[in-house]
């Protein structure tokens, strides 16, 4: 099959011939119709990753169809169209038995513990646990947002931020998944606050529901601009890009008892993130974290999207085919990835 792979960490990655996956006797081998490049790509080929071995195909937000499947699996048979969670869980440990499959203990991610979906095909471990159905009304392009980006916002501010109508939500960077938790938590009734350095991104965080918007070139402090626009500070808040800068920002941006959900990767080359602990335990704040989400909680997500409450397809911004991926992984350091999605003929 066709694949994209790199052999160094940083160095350009190139389209190449390689072996076909094979499916575990629990696990099933799809073939790729569409799969979204997303900041983790880059993270994963800068080497920020330390579960990648050499060389690798990335990839991990994909939608598809069966092309076989293990001896074990039951629940899925070729032909079958499908997307899945980019954490892939095993089913059987004690995370998994308490429903948690997102922080599962022996989780694999198609493109960073294994080969992932920039390629023809990608094998998925678990199909059983893991595969999620797409409905024939809804196209891969879009399906393949849910693994990652739609899913992890969905999740942060829905699942783990616990939105209620009328609260106001900070987002903290407009990237693919800042702008599905822009969608999300306005489509739940909030009013969401958006903040970027780009005009473009907040441009598309207003045609998505933002209430309001913080330029944070124009502003010394985007935190104190939050807390005024919100009539004190933000219900709920998002770093949803994972920068020091963004964390500190959306935890200072939080009126009393307001929720903190980290969701943007914070790589360890930056250090250890500091937080701002004083104002932690003065206001009775949360912190808490989001980490995709679990294929048994897709349901209530793909209602939402089947019946164009939340729009996921209005989030991507261009296609492009496999040969491509290289040159878009290497502009992502400069060039925002969000919403550009591979089209696989
Ligand atoms: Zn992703
Ligand atoms: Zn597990």
């Amino acid at each position: 099959m066709r694949a994209v792979v790199f052999e160094r960490f940083g160095e350009p990655a190139e389209v190449r011939e390689v072996p076909d996956p094979e499916p575990a006797a629990h696990g099933v081998v799809v073939r790729v119709e569409a799969t979204g490049l997303c900041r983790s790509d880059w993270h994963g080929w800068q080497g920020h990753d330390p579960g990648i071995t050499l060389p690798h195909v990335p990839g991990h937000e994909l939608a598809g169809v069966v092309e076989a499947a293990g001896d074990r699996v039951t629940g899925w048979r070729p032909g079958d169209r499908v997307t899945v969670p980019f954490v892939c869980a095993c089913g059987s440990c004690g995370a998994c038995a308490a429903g948690d499959h997102q922080v599962c203990e022996r989780q694999t991610q198609p493109g960073f513990t294994h080969w992932g979906s920039f390629a023809e095909y990608v094998a998925l471990d678990h199909a059983d646990v893991n595969l999620v159905a797409v409905p024939e009304d809804l196209s891969f392009s879009t399906a393949a947002s849910l693994g990652c980006r739609f899913a992890t916002a969905f999740r942060a501010v829905v699942q783990q931020g616990r939105v209620a109508a009328g609260e106001w939500v900070a987002v903290h960077g407009c990237g693919g998944v800042g702008l599905s938790a822009v969608m999300i938590a306005a489509a739940s009734g909030a009013r969401v606050v958006a903040v970027d350095v780009s005009a473009r991104a907040l441009e598309m965080a207003r045609a998505f529901g933002a209430a309001a918007c913080v330029d944070a070139t124009a502003v010394p402090d985007t935190a104190e601009a939050v807390r005024d626009l919100t009539g004190g500070g933000a219900h709920l808040s998002l770093d949803a890009l994972g920068s020091p800068v963004t964390c500190a920002a959306s935890v200072n941006g939080l009126r009393r008892r307001g929720r903190h959900v980290q969701v943007g990767l914070l790589p360890s080359p930056a250090g250890t993130t500091p937080v701002p602990m004083d104002r932690l335990i003065a206001l009775e704040l949360a912190l808490l974290g989001s980490h995709g989400m679990a294929a048994h909680t897709y349901p209530p997500m793909m209602e939402l999207v089947r019946t164009g409450v939340l729009r996921p397809d209005l989030l991507t911004t261009a296609a492009i085919p496999l040969d491509a991926v290289p040159a878009a992984l290497s502009a992502m350091d400069t060039v925002p990835g969000a919403g550009v999605v591979v089209v696989l003929p």
